[in-house]
């Protein structure tokens, strides 16, 4: 398949490699020439802009940060709307509101182009290793087409609903991601202050109840005080943003969503916008005057 690739950032870049390997022939573009020219020497192809992409491409990928983003590389002068024909698709893997993902499908459709709205969990480890999760909206038949090329960069790859819905997924999962770091910043805390080694705290209670997968991937960087990128505070408070809209949106409240992020508006006046999000515990650390590392 010739698969376009747009949006060549911390998971973008390794996404499109594990395509490539897979055998599919890639065209890729980014704003930023060092990551296109990188997946060229592995053997891809470079295009000029959004519209050259989608002329050479099948399906285009994209993954770029939010909804300005997308909706400006498919439908600005020389975008990808412009070189797409019938029959092809584009599968949109970047996290953004659940409604930009419907408004771009219905204008696409109009065009007799399919959409997907693909977004993905799991990180840049995962995104490297092939492993990331990737929760998927729209048309049964669409998504029986291109499931096989979501698995070359996949562990899993899940169908939840229409248009919009693998949006909706993503938006819970950051929702659970950003409350989860919270609690395990606040119990640490609370461990170092009583005299308990935040690590000991850790290795008792992984593999109870309290464990999970956020608590293994970030306690290390809490530990280590190393809150290198990985996924960037103000990326997580644009997916928090997007929450609050849409769960206002349809009548919901959200409480604890509200109070992440405020931690991490805070986090981002004090110039932590681009640490990792697990520099939750920075903000910990600053209220309680304490450091979390041993
Ligand atoms: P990133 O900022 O590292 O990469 C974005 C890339 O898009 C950059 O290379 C940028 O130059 C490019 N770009 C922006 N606008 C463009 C345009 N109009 N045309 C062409 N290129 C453009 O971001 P990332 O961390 O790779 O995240 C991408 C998406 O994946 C986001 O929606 C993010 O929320 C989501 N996500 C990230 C992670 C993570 O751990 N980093 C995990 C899961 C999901």
């Amino acid at each position: 398949m010739k698969v376009g690739f747009i949006g060549l950032g911390i998971m973008g870049k390794p996404m499109a490699h594990n395509v490539l390997k897979a055998g599919h022939t890639v065209i890729a573009y980014d704003h930023n020439q060092t990551p296109v020219d990188e997946l060229v020497a592995a053997g891809a192809i470079a295009a000029a802009n959004g519209r050259e992409v989608a002329e050479l491409a099948d399906v285009v990928i994209t993954m770029l940060p939010n909804s300005p983003h997308v909706r400006s590389a498919l439908f600005d002068k020389d975008g990808v709307a412009e070189g797409l024909t019938a029959g092809k698709a584009v599968i949109d893997m970047s996290s953004i509101a659940p409604l930009a993902s419907r408004e771009f499908a219905q204008k696409l459709a109009e065009q007799g182009v399919d959409f997907l709205d693909a977004p993905v969990s799991g990180g840049e480890p995962k995104a490297i290793d092939g492993t990331i999760a990737v929760m998927v909206g729209g048309d049964e038949t669409v998504f029986a087409k291109y499931e096989p090329l979501l698995k070359t960069m996949a562990s899993t790859v899940t169908l939840v609903g229409g248009v919009g819905a693998g949006n909706i997924t993503k938006l819970a999962n950051q929702m659970i991601v950003a409350i989860n770091i919270a609690a395990i910043s606040e119990a640490y805390s609370l461990a170092k202050k009583a005299g308990v080694s935040p690590e000991n705290v850790y290795k008792a209670i992984r593999s109870g109840l309290a464990g999970s997968v956020v608590m293994d991937q970030k306690s290390q960087k809490i530990f280590d005080g190393n809150f290198d990128p990985g996924f960037r505070i103000e990326l997580h408070i644009k997916d928090l943003q997007n929450v609050l809209d849409t769960s206002h949106g349809v009548n919901v409240s959200a409480p604890f969503t509200s109070l992440a992020m405020e931690i991490m508006q805070s986090l981002k006046a004090h110039g932590h916008a681009k640490d990792d999000h697990s520099g939750i515990a920075e903000w910990y650390e600053m209220v309680n005057d304490l450091k979390l590392q041993d």
